[in-house]
């Protein structure tokens, strides 16, 4: 495929040639290896409203998704917005272009430009993925932002990524996520055993170990497998999500949970095609979504405090899991990371990476957030 047939799209018209009446290649802006100061980009206006450039991002959300996939949509409307319409990013909900679980891969090999999805689906190609969404009993939102942008994981994600031709972005977070949905009360360790969950991720992994069957569903599938008794349990994300699927009709137990304190969404682009966007299309990608990502957990909060409420007048029984509970899932964490640790040398070096900043972020937290959300 000749990627500038959709970098480009033709509005080319004559003026618009006349327009771009310079030697350089009139639809790509600036070679890097030329002008290796990045600052030096900005002695030239690289972009022209006559000829805009089309990314074409696809999600693994439906459609007008509420929070992830509106956030995308906004996204999208801000840079072309900011960029005054020489950018434009258009959106492919799931399925429409390229299935939900399959944006890595299109995106990878430039079959897509670009994609919203969230790291720890690719625990399949590189266990260490996962880490950059989170891991149980790990960083609370606020603090995954700041390991990846001022503790080193977003360059550890990025050097990951380059192997796949891919560059991510922070595409939002959902903020500390619930435990799940139970058709039954857990009183201690014993009730988790052989219990039928809907839980991916580490989270799966980490409950697996201590005796729960996790069982992977596509989401049309989950509320129609809890009526029926097929699973027991599952998690989703938190009341704002949660409550429109319907889980408290047939299993009105709430858990508070440990398992996604603060799961990170990605928006990643084919590096190739990044490396070759104007230095200002850059920027504004940058700066849109910083805007995005702040605004998603945000956006979470303020829908779940509301959810919460409705909730409570639905005969929800809000619970938190025994200490035995909470204690075995500590102690699986260890495993699981010790075993994936031993398998794969980036899950090592990602897992250690965190686990350093999380030493010194706990100390802070427990001293400031911690004790006034105790005593407020
Ligand atoms: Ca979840």
């Amino acid at each position: 495929m000749n990627r500038r047939d959709f970098l480009t799209t033709a509005t080319l018209t004559s003026a618009g040639i006349a327009l771009n009446g310079c030697n350089e290649s009139h639809h790509v802006a600036i070679d890097y290896s030329k002008h290796p100061k990045k600052h030096d980009a900005t002695k030239h206006i690289n972009i022209n409203k006559n000829k805009k450039t089309v990314i074409r991002l696809a999600t693994s959300w439906p459609a007008h998704f509420p929070i992830m996939g509106t956030g995308v949509e906004k996204f999208a409307q801000r840079v072309e917005d900011i960029s005054g319409g020489s950018l434009q990013i258009k959106i492919y909900p799931k399925n429409v272009l390229v299935p939900a679980l399959a944006v890595f891969d299109a995106c990878s090999s430039g079959q897509i430009d670009a994609f919203h999805s969230g790291p720890y689906y690719w625990k399949g190609k590189n266990s260490a993925f996962a880490l950059f969404s989170g891991m149980p009993f790990g960083f609370t939102a606020e603090e995954i932002n700041s390991w990846m942008l001022f503790g080193g994981g977003m360059d550890l994600w990025r050097e990951q990524y380059a192997k796949y031709n891919l560059h991510p972005f922070l595409g939002g977070n959902t903020n500390i996520q619930m435990g799940g949905w139970f058709r039954k009360p857990i009183r201690s360790l014993a009730d988790m055993q052989g219990l039928k969950m809907r839980i991916p991720g580490l989270g799966g992994e980490v409950f697996s170990r201590m005796g729960v069957n996790p069982i992977l569903l596509p989401a049309g599938e989950i509320y129609t497998s809890l009526e029926r008794g097929v699973i027991d349990a599952t998690e989703w994300v938190g009341p704002a999500l949660d409550i429109k699927m319907g889980f408290y009709k047939v299993a009105p137990y709430y858990y508070s949970g440990w398992h996604e304190p603060g799961s990170v969404l990605e928006l990643t682009f084919n590096k190739h095609l990044w490396s070759k966007l104007a230095f200002e299309h850059q920027s504004m990608i940058e700066v849109a979504s910083s805007e995005l990502n702040a605004n998603m957990a945000t956006e979470f909060h303020a829908k779940n405090i509301l959810a919460l409420q409705e909730l409570k007048k639905l005969n929800v029984t809000l619970a938190q899991f025994p200490n035995d509970v909470t204690e075995a899932g500590k102690k699986a964490l260890i495993e699981v990371v010790r075993d994936l640790s031993a398998k794969n040398n980036d899950f090592a070096n990602v897992y250690k990476s965190i686990a350093s900043y999380l030493i010194l972020s706990k100390e802070w937290s427990d001293v400031s957030l911690k004790y006034f959300l105790n005593i407020r």
